[in-house]
């Protein structure tokens, strides 16, 4: 066994947490774990849908990070400057960390600044910031046009859109506002989560356009203009709003683009099965990864249950480089999401995306029993890691 190993993990996300915890507990205490995180709490971001909607509260849905210092975790609260991945070294506030493996799990950089006018318009409700200001906003709206806007591909959580479309309907007939409010989903997409394939993604966008809300697939957004409330499009359509809640453009953060991490299509290319980069011990999972299905040539879609998943792998598989034990993990595309749909119901789709010839996906129809489940694992999630 070889002896004083430091595993950096960058990030204290959705896969910063497992792949920190997991480590931890596999790992002898002669090794460090130094997770690095410029947060001090973690908020749990699926429940910002229930937030926008008045269901959440900030300390419903967040814990302070420091609590996973009790685990043994050596815990950096500082932000990234710099990384190194030939070196396996980073920067934090200045001050240089060396490891001797480090796990990159920075998430997506969220930039709605790329769009003229999107932030000054509406509500980012992918920031805890944004999905409060929606919960408020939303108050006041008695009457006019609510607009749910993706602004472009790839963005994280693609059930989110549909799942904030169909609850703002909800909440408006229990305002009993819903006959004087019009409801329109646009987004860049060419259908609901197009990568679960078309017999998923017609059956949502069926569930969605029963509730009323209209669907504009394969409009991706190039302005918006906060005085006359109206969105341009690429494809030369425009459309009026009275409130806008918007997803941003996704991008890779800043530090790893500067490290030369990223590929063409922008984000940190990786073995599908290990997670490593093309820099031996430098491994990276969640939404900073760009893992592209070959067979339909799109790419996994960005999610915490894959953030999870592989943080699990990248974990097991350190752990055993560095004792020696066990056999070595591969991830296998496997998956699953609830889907809220108002009304105090969910659907629930799961599969394995890695399936070839196309990802196989089947989706349960939405039941109290699944929104149970979703409420369930929120606060599993919460009591589990903290
Ligand atoms: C509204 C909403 C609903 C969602 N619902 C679901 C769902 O139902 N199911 C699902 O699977 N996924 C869902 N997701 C997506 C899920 O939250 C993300 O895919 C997941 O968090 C990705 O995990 P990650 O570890 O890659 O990144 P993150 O969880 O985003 O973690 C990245 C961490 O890195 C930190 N960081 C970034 N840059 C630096 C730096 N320079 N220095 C230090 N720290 C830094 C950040 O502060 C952050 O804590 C949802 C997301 C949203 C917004």
């Amino acid at each position: 066994m070889t002896h004083g190993k430091t595993v950096l993990i960058l990030g204290g996300g959705i896969g910063g947490i497992v792949a920190a915890t997991r480590m931890r507990q596999m790992l002898p205490r002669e090794h460090r774990v130094v997770l690095v995180e410029r947060e001090s709490r973690h908020v749990f971001a699926p429940s910002f849908l229930w937030m926008m909607i008045g269901q959440r509260s900030v300390d419903q849905i967040s814990r302070p990070v420091a609590a996973l210092a009790k685990r043994g975790i050596e815990l950096i609260q500082g932000t990234i400057e710099c990384i190194d991945p030939a070196a396996r070294t980073i920067k934090v506030d200045g001050k240089e960390l060396s490891g001797d493996y480090v796990v990159i799990a920075l998430g997506a950089d969220l930039a709605p600044e790329t769009i003229p006018g999107l932030a000054q318009a509406g509500h980012n409700f992918y920031t805890l910031s944004g999905a409060a200001s929606l919960c408020d906003a939303r108050l006041s709206l008695r009457s006019g046009r609510i607009v749910v806007l993706v602004s472009a591909m790839p963005f994280k959580c693609p059930g989110a859109p549909n799942e904030a479309a169909m609850l703002l309907e909800c909440d408006c007939r229990q305002r009993g506002v819903r006959d004087r409010v019009n409801i329109d989903l646009f987004t860049a997409e060419p259908g609901p989560m197009p990568v679960a394939g078309s017999v998923v993604s017609g059956a949502l966008r069926e569930m969605i356009e029963s509730k009323g809300i209209g669907y504009h697939p394969n409009h991706a957004v190039t302005a918006v203009d906060p005085k006359q409330r109206r969105i341009s499009f690429a494809n030369g359509a425009t459309a009026d709003f009275d409130l806008l809640a918007y997803i941003p453009p996704h991008r890779a953060p800043q530090v790893v683009r500067d490290a030369g991490l990223c590929a063409d299509g922008g984000w940190v290319p990786v073995n599908r099965g290990t997670l490593e980069t093309k820099f031996p011990g430098i491994y990276a999972i969640g939404d900073v990864t760009g893992i592209m299905l070959t067979p339909i040539n799109k790419p996994l879609p960005k999610a915490g249950v894959f953030a999870h998943n592989e943080a699990e792998v990248v974990a097991h598989n350190i752990a055993r480089a560095i004792t020696g034990k066990g056999a070595e993990w591969r991830f296998t595309g496997d998956g699953e999401c609830f889907l809220e749909s108002g009304d105090g119901r969910a659907a629930f789709g799961s599969g394995n995306f890695y399936a070839d010839p196309a990802p196989q996906i089947r989706l349960r129809q939405p039941s109290m029993m699944l929104h149970l489940g979703k409420v369930a694992y929120e606060k599993y999630w919460l009591f589990r890691w903290f």
